[in-house]
């Protein structure tokens, strides 16, 4: 999601991901519509829809609508959604030949109220499997021998360890997970206690772990919510600013990451768009 170039009328990914975080809900609602999608751009299409006042639903582009037997009903405008595009460049000296990608927001999504035609299967969310996303992921789970009854978990280098009587077990995986995709864990070890520190390296790995657990219907989003949004209201008020633009996209991207390894191999391969 870097070098893109973001146009005026689409939301900023820190913004749509300050929108998830102060909407319960709105995260389980983009993820069982759009789950094929990366999570931004799962955001991006549920808050266009909500917008227009359309049913979220399946999302497919015109051609794709018109190979499911189903076509665009006259007058519909295409939702916007952020593409990766790849381009070949070839050195003039050395010959040789570098792929470059870069992202573009393009308006050519319909969502499934959009279509008339035949009946289209509905979508079931798929399942998610922690031992499945360890391995994916090549994340090692190691026995938890820490002495703090206070600590909930840690994640030193590509190792994480959970308290085998954590409070809320699914957040702190996930939130050990998110230090060691985050690049954290190459700087530093973390022991997460009952009571989170406040800072930024804090609220990427709690803002990952409210993504998946709420994404997965697990215990543990409200907490992290309540833990984020205390860091957006930094002492004079609110300020939607506080988590940086390029810390939301690692963010939705580490989130990301965490949902599809989870997946079994045929779920992840199955027209994983974007
Ligand atoms: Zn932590």
């Amino acid at each position: 999601m870097e070098n893109q170039k973001q146009s005026a009328d689409v939301p900023k990914w820190s913004a749509l991901l300050v929108e998830a975080i102060n909407k319960p809900g709105l995260i389980m609602e983009a993820y069982s519509a759009f789950h094929n999608y990366s999570i931004g751009n799962q955001l991006l299409a549920l808050v266009q829809c909500h917008l227009r006042g359309l049913q979220a639903g399946p999302i497919n582009t015109f051609p794709k609508w018109q190979a499911l037997g189903r076509v665009v009903k006259r007058g519909e405008r295409a939702l916007t959604l952020c593409m990766p595009i790849t381009r070949k460049q070839r050195e003039e000296e050395s010959e040789e030949e570098h792929t470059f990608t870069s992202f573009a927001y393009k308006p050519r999504w319909f969502v499934l109220s959009q279509t008339v035609g035949e009946e289209v299967e509905p979508a079931t969310v798929p399942e998610w499997d922690a031992e499945q996303a360890l391995a994916a992921l090549s994340i090692e789970r190691v026995a938890f021998d820490k002495t703090d009854g206070n600590c909930q978990g840690f994640a030193r280098k590509r190792q994480i360890a959970i308290n085998p009587v954590a409070q809320l077990p699914y957040k702190t995986l996930f939130h050990e997970l998110a230090h060691v995709i985050l690049g954290h864990t190459t700087e530093a070890d973390f022991a997460d206690t009952e009571t989170t520190p406040r800072n930024l390296r804090e609220v990427e790995a709690e803002a990952v772990a409210l993504l998946c657990c709420e994404s997965l219907s697990l215990e543990g989003a409200d907490y992290c919510r309540g833990y984020i949004q205390n860091w957006l209201y930094q002492g004079a008020g609110f300020d939607a600013d506080a988590i940086p633009e390029k810390s939301a996209q690692k963010i939705l991207r580490a989130a990301d990451q965490i949902l599809r390894a989870g997946r079994s191999t045929t779920e992840r391969s199955a027209q994983y768009a974007n």
